[in-house]
């Protein structure tokens, strides 16, 4: 049954850049509009590694859901995981049984990292996609340097201190580049037993280059600011596994504390709720305006959706294409609703991209433009702030920027329980000694 016969109502899945950005567009349209997502916030994935590696707290780069929608007396917002379409019947299934009626629908529930076939990697591999895996990333991270300093075994010290990035793209580039100066600088002037800054970090990339995307002279160059931070760039490193202790990658074996799933992306599951054609990565194929094939009152946008862009490839997973498609898709339904010419198909306007290396490199294409070094940096930052989405984001990150930048310190490296191993772990004879002395020193002052 449709919704409504008055007012119809659209029902958008996932309040991400692309569910975000097509509600706000429909705000004050007279249409009910129903956002739903299974977490309560609206995250800028983009500096999900500033988070995981301790420069950013999660408050600085995620926002509530209601609070970016409250404006809008047409919208609602609902915290409810989606898992599946009744595309006959006009209604989406929530896990928890409910259903909800639509008249339009907008799916923009993103993507997932896929193992590529191998599943079972999941279990030991860290991604990188919400809040919660950048915490966890974090916690991890800084457990190892805590249980190192601890540790009389010195191959297990060289093993709690050696991290894997897997994926030599941006996000890969990005948080080696980023845990290498975190353990050259801010750690390394904290610890007294073991040495951060000699800190093994292997960024494991199977194709020939890192960057890929960019120029061979941008990706040359990424490697080698990246050498310098002292990761170690190795290309042409397939994956053959990973376990608990390490991974196994290009015909070597590096035992290691945390490896870092940064390869390969793919759409959420939304082909098969719809029944609809897939590309190879799971995104949804939809005709030029977003629209499902058959299916004129579904649209599909983001990084659930696969549509070719001017040059006959895919258009890439990247927030401007999701926000884009979020304000075409909007104004796309406001037209229907309210009358007047609909816009033509969606084209996607390429402002280009960028990828950060360390803490003032980086490299750019911008407008057509190739740039790397501090001014591809300074670029990157100020896009980055400006594309945060409230006013609080952009004070408390341009702070914490500037704190680190001139300090190397980072304020979020709280870990808020004790490392697994030291709870559970029996009190060992170093350990009596190191007690008895500190006692001592301290029954001394
Ligand atoms: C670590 C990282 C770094 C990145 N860096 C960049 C960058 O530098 N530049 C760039 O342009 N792009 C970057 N991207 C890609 C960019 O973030 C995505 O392309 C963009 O977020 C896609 O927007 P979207 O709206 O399609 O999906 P998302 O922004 O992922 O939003 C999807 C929303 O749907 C919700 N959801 C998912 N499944 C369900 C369900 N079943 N029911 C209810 N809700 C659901 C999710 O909670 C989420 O809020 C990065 C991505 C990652 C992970």
């Amino acid at each position: 049954m449709p919704a409504s016969r008055f007012r119809p109502r659209v029902v958008i899945l996932g309040a991400g850049f692309g569910g975000v950005n097509a509600a706000k567009v429909l705000g004050g349209a007279p249409v009910d509009v129903v956002v739903v997502d299974r977490t309560n916030h609206h995250l800028f994935q983009p500096l999900l590694y500033q988070v995981a590696t301790a420069a950013l707290a999660p408050s600085d780069i995620a926002a509530a859901t209601r609070a970016l929608l409250r404006g809008y007396k047409n919208i609602k917002v609902i915290m409810g995981e989606a898992v599946g379409v009744d595309a006959d019947a006009r209604q989406v299934c929530l896990r928890d049984g409910a259903r909800l009626d639509y008249d339009f629908l907008v799916v923009a529930t993103g993507s997932s990292y896929s193992f590529f076939g191998h599943d079972e990697w999941a279990r030991h591999a860290h991604v990188l996609k919400t809040l919660d895996d950048a915490l966890e990333i974090r916690s991890a991270l800084l457990s190892a340097f805590e249980l190192a300093e601890r540790c009389t075994d010195v191959a297990e010290i060289r093993r709690l201190m050696t991290f894997v990035v897997i994926g030599g793209g941006p996000t890969g580039v990005e948080l080696a580049g980023t845990i290498a100066e975190l353990s050259r600088t801010t750690l390394a002037r904290d610890f007294r037993t073991i040495a951060p800054d000699s800190a093994h970090i292997v960024l494991c990339e199977a194709g020939e280059r890192i960057l890929s995307a960019f120029t061979p002279e941008q990706s040359r160059y990424g490697a080698a600011m990246l050498r310098r931070l002292g990761v170690h760039v190795r290309t042409g490193a397939m994956v053959r596994a990973v376990d608990a202790r390490g991974v196994d990658v290009g015909g070597e074996r590096i035992e290691a504390a945390l490896v870092l799933w940064c390869a390969g992306t793919a759409a959420n599951p939304a082909a098969q709720w719809l029944r609809a054609v897939s590309a190879k990565n799971g995104g949804v194929r939809v005709k030029p305006d977003c629209s499902l094939p058959g299916r004129p009152e579904i649209f599909v946008i983001g990084d659930v959706a696969s549509l070719d862009g001017a040059d006959g490839n895919p258009l890439p997973a990247l927030a401007p294409v999701a926000k884009q498609q979020g304000c075409y898709v909007g104004k796309l339904l406001r037209t229907k609703i309210e009358g007047g010419a609909e816009p033509g198909p969606f084209r996607y306007r390429d402002y280009g991209m960028m990828a950060i290396i360390g803490r003032s490199r980086a490299v750019a294409m911008l407008f057509g433009l190739r740039m790397r070094g501090f001014a591809a940096w300074l670029a990157w930052s100020l896009i980055h702030l400006m594309l945060l989405v409230d006013f609080r984001s952009r004070l408390t990150v341009y702070v914490n920027w500037s704190w680190a930048w001139f300090t190397y310190g980072r304020g979020a490296r709280l870990l808020t329980r004790a490392p697994r191993w030291i709870e559970q772990r029996r009190v060992q004879p170093e350990d009596r000694a190191s007690t008895r002395e500190l006692t001592q020193g301290d029954m001394t002052k």
